[in-house]
């Protein structure tokens, strides 16, 4: 049986994920989804490690989400030769005309961002190597040089990250990398697709179009919030998107990293509202990446994200470089198993849908109820059958205390829905009369430990069977 937990684990992949052996201990430990970081990811690595994924999905019979991340407009410096170091008070500049290596006598970086010299303003901070390195710029010539002062000193290296938290970027959202990187996602069918520093509901417009231009597949993508501009853009970002995810790595460089915990809790909160998927990202169990076991902050951090009712937890360098990337899963997982176990956690609870008589208006109400109903006959599994993923989606957004079984004919949605909180997606393809079929997601059920006799179960589906219409039915049973 496979590690039962309701919060799923996102796992990015890199050089120590790399065999099929490592990658069906991460599963079999509790791994949901894989991430494929296109900021690193090579087009053969990336095709192989998609083709063992879905081998390991068919040999465990379980689904498997495959989670393309898209660099999106990150800026980097270019080549530094080794000992190259920034003083306090030292004056530096960022050149956009030659690839320049800098150097100590130089003290200027190749910056991969035409427009640099154009959108920074005196006064503005630059920020590098995670924030690591403090510059402030002195001035512009509007062209391709920017002349700044050390703030905060430290050792430079090669092609690291820049991070300008008071600009306003002029770059598109969607990079030639990325439209590259998409394409080649698209071909290899991933489940779902990153974009790194959405801004706006507009980036969400141009990756979209962009994706029902080149695909029969409209794959949903998730909103990467780390840029000031998208806290404020929120509200339009969320009912642009499909998911979104918490990138504390680049959103604590970005904004005032005391202010990361409470847009956390305000961004689960939000998602869960609009029943939408919702990412933690970085530094989880960050310590791991090179010893045995977290630190006690970090278990407490991974806790409270299950407590808060985050559908999954991602874990970056600890899978793709760290040194045991098996033991990282089994870890993380006992600590959501022993949260999630508790009967003192309640995760807060989503408002009630707005009254809207539109089409969706019935099996609206039906999943919002339908978790509420499992409650009282404290039913083991809230089964659904769906052809779009709807269903599952807005009943898991209730954060029911079942599991919620997922039946789907649709193989398209069946591993994207191995994000979403407390849903199990199994593929069904029967369509018999509706008794038949609740006799048979029973039995599917019972067989992998979710059911036991006399046990109560939920089930959503849409009356006729045959007819895949929306939900329009609830149903109480017992095995
Ligand atoms: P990244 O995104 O790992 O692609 O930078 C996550 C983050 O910034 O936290
Ligand atoms: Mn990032």
């Amino acid at each position: 049986m496979l590690a039962n937990k309701k919060t799923k684990i996102v796992a990015t992949l890199g050089p120590t994920t790399d065999t099929y052996k490592t990658k069906l201990k991460m599963v079999k430990n509790g791994v949901n989804v894989f991430r494929i970081n296109f900021s690193h990811a090579d087009f053969e690595t990336a095709q192989r490690q998609v083709k063992e994924i879905r081998e390991i999905g068919k040999e465990l019979n379980i689904a498997i989400g495959i989670l393309a991340d898209l660099q999106g407009p990150k800026l980097r410096i270019g080549k530094v030769t080794d000992g190259t170091y920034l003083d306090g008070g030292d004056i530096f500049t960022f050149t956009t005309k030659d690839k320049i290596t800098t150097n100590n006598e130089n003290k200027t970086a190749y910056i991969t961002y035409k427009e640099l010299a154009g959108d920074v303003h005196p006064g503005e901070i630059i920020l590098v190597d995670d924030g690591k390195i403090q510059l402030k710029v002195i001035k512009t010539n509007h062209i391709d040089t920017v002349t700044t002062k050390v703030i905060e000193g430290g050792a430079l290296s090669s092609k690291k990250g820049v991070n300008l938290p008071n600009t306003k970027i002029s770059l598109p959202a969607l990079t030639k990398k990325d439209k590259k990187d998409l394409l080649y996602a698209i071909e290899l069918e991933v489940d779902w697709v990153a974009l790194s520093f959405v801004r706006s509901a507009n980036d969400l417009h141009e990756i979209k179009s962009f994706i029902k231009q080149n695909s029969n597949y409209l794959i949903p993508v998730i909103s990467k919030i780390e840029k000031p501009e998208a806290i404020e853009a929120i509200d339009e970002i969320i009912l642009a998107t499909d998911g979104i995810m918490v990138a504390r790595g680049d959103l604590g460089i970005e904004i005032p990293l005391e202010k990361v915990p409470l847009i956390q809790k305000k961004l689960v909160y939000l998602a869960k509202t609009h029943q939408k998927p919702i990412i933690i990202a970085t530094q989880m169990m960050e310590s791991m990446i090179s010893n045995a076991i977290p630190t006690r902050a970090e278990v407490n951090d991974v806790a409270n994200s299950v407590m808060d009712g985050a559908d999954a937890v991602m874990l970056s360098g600890e899978t793709s470089v760290g040194k045991n990337p098996v033991k990282v899963i089994k870890q993380i997982t006992k600590i959501i198993r022993q949260v999630e176990n508790s009967k003192l956690i309640k995760i807060p609870k989503i408002p009630p849908i707005p009254e809207k008589r539109d089409e969706r208006f019935i099996s609206e109400v039906i999943c919002y109820n339908a978790a509420e109903i499992a409650k009282d006959v404290s039913a083991n599994v809230i089964s659904t059958l769906t052809a779009t993923g709807f269903s599952a989606r807005k009943i898991s957004a209730r954060r029911p205390m079942s599991y919620v079984l997922v039946f789907t004919a649709n193989k398209r949605i069946l591993n994207k829905m191995a994000l979403f909180w407390g849903v199990v997606p199994f593929y069904y393809s029967k369509m018999s009369s509706t008794d038949d079929t609740i006799k048979d997601i029973e039995k599917i059920a019972c067989r992998n430990g979710f059911l036991n006799d006399n046990d109560m179960m939920v089930s959503v589906l849409s009356m006729p069977v045959d007819k895949k219409g929306k939900v329009n039915t609830l149903r109480i049973t017992q095995v």
